[in-house]
C-alpha cells in the first residue's frame, strides 16, 4: 500500500464519524501521489502523516442567556492545524450543522488555500453548532462574548488570528473584538474582518466574492474569454454570493440565480448592482429571507430547493457556475445538468461546495474548475493584507487593496497552473493548488524537524 493510502485508511479508522473531513484528506492526499515519488524527504520525514493531525483542538462549553431569561449551552471549536507557516489563520463558522468534522474539514483546507495566498498564515477552523438565525442582536451579543470568553486564552496576533465564516460577519466580529479587546485590555489585530473604525482593512468585505471572480476571469483568459454578456449562476446571498454579484456586473456577466437555506430565486432578467443592494439590506441588516426578493422584483421563487437542483429541473442554461453557499451543494447529477445545459466554468467561492462525484464529471468534461482553496483564497488574502496594516499601524486605500488582491488572485491562478504542469497534469487547477499549496508548508515542516 502507498503512504497515501495508509494515511487515508488511518484518518478514516481513527475519526469514522467525521465525514466531511475525510471527503477534504481524500480530495487533497489522491492528488498528492506525484510529489511521494518525487520527495522521498517527505516520506522519511512523516510529512503526510504529521499534516493530517490538527496541532491542537479546543473544544469549550457557550453558555449564554437568551432574551426570555432562559439558560442554553452551545458547543465551542477551535482546531489549530498547522502553523507551519505563519499563526493559525481561518474564519469562524456559527451554523447549526458545525461538528468536529466540519471544522477540521474546513482548518485542513485552510492550511493550502493559505500557503496558495504566499503570506505568511498557518491553517486554522473554529465555529459553534449556535443557529443566528431568528436571533436578537442581544442574544447575539450574549452569545459571542461567551465564545471569547473562553477562545481568547488560544488566540493572539502571533498565535492564531480568527476570522468571519457563514453566520459571522461584520456584526459578530466586532462584538468578538470588543470583548477581547475589554479582557485583555489590548487593542490588537487578533481578529480580521473588523470594521473600519477599529483596525478593519478596505474590501475585506468585497475579497471573498470579488477574488472569486478575479480566478475565474484567470481561468477565462487561458481560453480566450471573459464574463461579457455571459449568465452567470450564483448560489447563497451572504457575504460571499453578494460581491461576487456586484463584480460579475462590473465585468459586464448577468446573474440569474440566487438563493437561501430556504429558497432559491431565478431572476432572468439579472440582479443589477440595484437589486444587489436590496439583497445586501435584506440580508445583512433587515435579517429577513430571499423569498422576499421574489415578491419585490417578480422572480420565480422555489420554496426548499437549492440553486442547482432548479437548474437541473427546469433546464435552464447558465454559462458560469459560481456555488458561494454551503459544501456540497453541487451532487453529480447536477454538476451532468450544468454541463449539458452548457456550463464551462466553475468557480467555487465555497468551500467544497461540489461533491466528489460532482468533481468527477468536470474533470471528465474538461470545463474550466477553479476549487474553492484557489478560487476563494482573497478572502483570507485580504485578511492577511488586513494583518499587515494592523502591524505597520497604517490604512491602505481601496484601490491599493483591491490591486494586490487582483495580484495575489493571479499569482494563484499562476502556481496552479505552473504546478499542474510541473507535476505532469497540465491544466488540472485541483492537482496544482492542492501540490503547490502542499509543497511549501511540507519544505517548512522538514526544516523544523519532528515538532
Ligand atoms: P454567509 O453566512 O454570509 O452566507 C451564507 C449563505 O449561504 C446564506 O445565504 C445562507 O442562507 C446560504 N446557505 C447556507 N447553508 C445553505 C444550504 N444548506 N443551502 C442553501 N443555502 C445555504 O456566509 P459566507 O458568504 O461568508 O460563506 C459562504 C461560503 O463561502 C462558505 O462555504 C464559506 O466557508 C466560504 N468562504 C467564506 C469566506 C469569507 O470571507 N466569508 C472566505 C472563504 C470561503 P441563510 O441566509 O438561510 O443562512
Amino acid at each position: 500500500m502507498s503512504v497515501i493510502s495508509n494515511v487515508i485508511d488511518k484518518v478514516k479508522h481513527i475519526d469514522p464519524e467525521q465525514k466531511e473531513f475525510h471527503q477534504a484528506v481524500i480530495e487533497v492526499l489522491e492528488t498528492l501521489e506525484p510529489t511521494v515519488k518525487r520527495h522521498p524527504e517527505f516520506v522519511k520525514a512523516g510529512i503526510y502523516e504529521r499534516i493530517v493531525e490538527p496541532e491542537r483542538v479546543i473544544m469549550f462549553r457557550v453558555p449564554w442567556v437568551n432574551d426570555n431569561g432562559e439558560v442554553l449551552v452551545n458547543r465551542g471549536f477551535r482546531v489549530q492545524f498547522n502553523n507551519a507557516l505563519g499563526p493559525f489563520k481561518g474564519g469562524l463558522r456559527f451554523h447549526p450543522s458545525v461538528n468536529l468534522g466540519i471544522i477540521k474539514f474546513l482548518g485542513f483546507e485552510q492550511i493550502f488555500k493559505n500557503s496558495l495566498t504566499t503570506l505568511p498564515m498557518g491553517g486554522g477552523k473554529g465555529g459553534s453548532d449556535f443557529d443566528p438565525k431568528g436571533k436578537s442582536d442581544g442574544e447575539m451579543m450574549r452569545f459571542c462574548q461567551s465564545f471569547m470568553r473562553e477562545l481568547y486564552r488560544h488566540i493572539g496576533p502571533e498565535t492564531d488570528v480568527p476570522a468571519g465564516d457563514i453566520g459571522v460577519g461584520g456584526r459578530e466580529i466586532g462584538y468578538l473584538f470588543g470583548y477581547y479587546k475589554k479582557i485583555r485590555n489590548e487593542h490588537t489585530g487578533v481578529l480580521t474582518g473588523k470594521g473600519l473604525e477599529y483596525g478593519g482593512s478596505l474590501i475585506r468585505p468585497e475579497a471573498t466574492g470579488y477574488g472569486t471572480v478575479y480566478f475565474a476571469q484567470e481561468m477565462l483568459a487561458t481560453r480566450g474569454m471573459d464574463f461579457k454578456d455571459k449568465v452567470v449562476a450564483v448560489s447563497g446571498s451572504g457575504n460571499v454570493a453578494q460581491y461576487a454579484i456586484e463584480k460579475v456586473n462590473e465585468l459586464g456577466g448577468r446573474v440569474i440565480t440566487i438563493c437561501d437555506s430556504s429558497a432559491t430565486v431565478i431572476d432572468e432578467k439579472g440582479i443589477d448592482n440595484d437589486k444587489c443592494c436590496y439583497i445586501m439590506e435584506l440580508k445583512n441588516i433587515r435579517r429577513g429571507r430571499i423569498q422576499e426578493y421574489s415578491e419585490k422584483y417578480q422572480a420565480e421563487c422555489f420554496l426548499d430547493k437549492n440553486v442547482w437542483d432548479v437548474i437541473r429541473e427546469k433546464g435552464i442554461k447558465v454559462d458560469i457556475a459560481l456555488p458561494c453557499a454551503t459544501q456540497n451543494e453541487i451532487d453529480g447529477q447536477n454538476a451532468k445538468a450544468l454541463i449539458e445545459n452548457g456550463c464551462f466554468c466553475v468557480a467555487e467561492g465555497a468551500n467544497m461546495p461540489s461533491t466528489p462525484e460532482a468533481v468527477d464529471v468536470y474533470q471528465e468534461s474538461s470545463i474550466l474548475y477553479g476549487p474553492g482553496k484557489a478560487a476563494n483564497a482573497g478572502g483570507v488574502a485580504t485578511s492577511g493584507l488586513e494583518m499587515s496594516q494592523n502591524s505597520l499601524k497604517l490604512s491602505w486605500t481601496r484601490e491599493e487593496v483591491d490591486h494586490r488582491l487582483l495580484q495575489i488572485m493571479k499569482s494563484i491562478h499562476k502556481s496552479c497552473l505552473d504546478a499542474s504542469e510541473a507535476y505532469g497534469k497540465k491544466g488540472n487547477y485541483v492537482t496544482g493548488a492542492n501540490i503547490a499549496g502542499f509543497v511549501k508548508v511540507a519544505r517548512a515542516m522538514l526544516a523544523y524537524g519532528v515538532v
